[in-house]
């Protein structure tokens, strides 16, 4: 974290209009998508195939993210990345971002300058523009994100288009976000790559697209975790699941970290969120794209979600993997 965004004048002392003025003067200059950009009561961009697809999600400090955790610049990069899944999961471009910065009054404008950073360099991986957005105050420090995408004349990939027979496929990394947030609550800095993907997950951006090109019928982005996502698509679709498990990757920094703190190291790719891995349904798994599962019709016990044909012990987000730290490291 540098200097500048714990030191100097805050949001209280410049006032909300010089506050965007700080923000937009780092966007870049407007594709020609864009037909009104940044500064007017709303902005405008060109979808000439037809549909549109938004999603928004807010972020609030103490409950989504920790200053003394995540600098900044990752809490920007976050708030833009998350929302961007979403767009990709539907089999879109994303191609814009509103967002709404509510700060306390003593928030340095170093740190909103740092956030900027975050959220333009996350927006320019994505290809995606900043069309706009609002500041207020607020006694919590509190982001809001929209994101928009085109879907340049395809049919949504939603979730409720999975078939029996077809193949689950993944793009993308399950665990990290998990092993970095245990590693983080456990005081722990290292392994930094998982502490990293906690700060900032990797996004497979452009997939989204291509999933949709290659066949998928259902997709998701993994937010909540593999088990508890395909959940969501098995009982959209009203089929059952079924995961492989040997099909798993499990990196060695997850299981440096499951061997620290103990537990399974599947058990952080089976259920970790936050990791935004796009999974999908295809009756051909695209070239580059994992095949980690397979669709069936749903079982006696109705839609569900198996590992190696039986139902897991675990079914839940990161917080159940809480156990008491097994090493002082
Ligand atoms: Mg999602």
């Amino acid at each position: 974290m540098s200097t500048n965004a714990s030191a100097g004048p805050t949001v209280g002392d410049v006032g909300e209009f010089a506050l965007i003025d700080t923000i937009l003067a780092a966007a870049p200059a407007p594709s020609p998508n864009v037909v009104v950009g940044p500064g007017d009561d709303s902005a405008v961009f060109a979808v000439p195939m037809g549909s549109v697809t938004c999603s928004t999600d807010a972020m609030v400090e103490g409950v989504h993210f920790k200053r003394d955790w995540s600098s900044a610049n990752d809490i920007g990069r976050k708030a833009a990345a998350v929302n961007i899944a979403d767009i990709e999961a539907m089999g879109a471009t994303p191609r814009g971002l509103l967002i709404a910065l509510c700060a306390p009054p003593e928030l340095p404008v170093g740190w909103v300058e740092e956030f900027r950073d975050g959220v333009l360099a996350e927006c320019a991986t994505a290809s995606v523009e900043l069309l706009g957005g609002d500041t207020s105050a607020s006694p919590v420090l509190t982001i809001v994100v929209t994101a928009m995408g085109d879907l340049e004349g395809r049919e949504p990939i939603t979730r409720a288009g999975a078939r029996p027979g077809q193949h689950v496929a993944m793009m993308g990394r399950l665990g990290w976000a998990a092993a970095g947030l245990r590693t983080l609550s456990r005081g722990f800095r290292s392994p930094r790559v998982v502490v990293d993907a906690q700060r900032c997950p990797e996004v497979p951006y452009g997939f989204g697209r291509r999933a949709s090109e290659g066949g998928a019928t259902s997709m998701i982005d993994v937010s909540d975790g593999l088990l508890a996502d395909l959940g969501h698509i098995a009982a959209a679709s009203g089929v059952s699941i079924d995961i492989t498990s040997a099909s798993l990757e499990i990196a060695e920094p997850l299981r440096a970290v499951a061997a620290a703190t103990g537990g399974d190291p599947l058990h952080l790719v089976l259920a970790g969120g936050e990791d935004h891995a796009l999974v999908g349904t295809f009756d051909t798994v695209p070239d580059g794209w994992v095949a980690i599962g397979t669709v069936a019709e749903p079982g006696a016990a109705g839609v569900s979600v198996t590992v190696d044909g039986a139902v897991p012990e675990i079914t839940g987000g990161h917080d159940h993997f809480a156990k008491p730290p097994r090493s002082s490291r």
